[in-house]
């Protein structure tokens, strides 16, 4: 793959990430949104703060969360031309591996290091 080629899938790659984060994003609003809503009916003001805190916590959104700060993480890289370049060794990350997984920081090797 030619510097250019790189370049380019990596662009294609930004852009699937900014159309991920787009959708996260809104179902993290719409989520937080629709439990505002429901707990003004019910509850006191503080009541809502707790429950939506609460919501916050809950494992389906944590794991958004999550995928979100991988997302903001892969993105930044990108920004910096950093991206795709393994963290620990430095050595280009495997475009096979950053097309199964676009949030990899690390090559394999490292991965599978850092893993045990
Ligand atoms: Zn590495």
């Amino acid at each position: 793959m030619t510097v250019k080629q790189r370049a380019e899938f990596i662009s294609s790659i930004r852009k699937l990430l900014l159309k991920r984060k787009a959708e996260v994003d809104s179902q993290l609003a719409e989520q937080s949104h629709e439990k505002l809503t429901d707990g003004m009916v019910q509850d006191s003001a503080d009541e809502v703060l707790s429950l939506s805190m609460e919501t916050l916590q809950n494992s389906l959104q944590r794991s958004e969360i999550d995928e979100l700060h991988l997302m903001e993480d892969a993105l930044a890289r990108i920004d910096k031309g950093e991206y795709g370049i393994c963290i620990d060794c430095s050595d280009p990350i495997s475009e096979k591996r950053l097309e199964s997984f676009p949030y990899a920081a690390r090559c394999i090797v490292c991965q599978e290091a850092f893993e045990q």
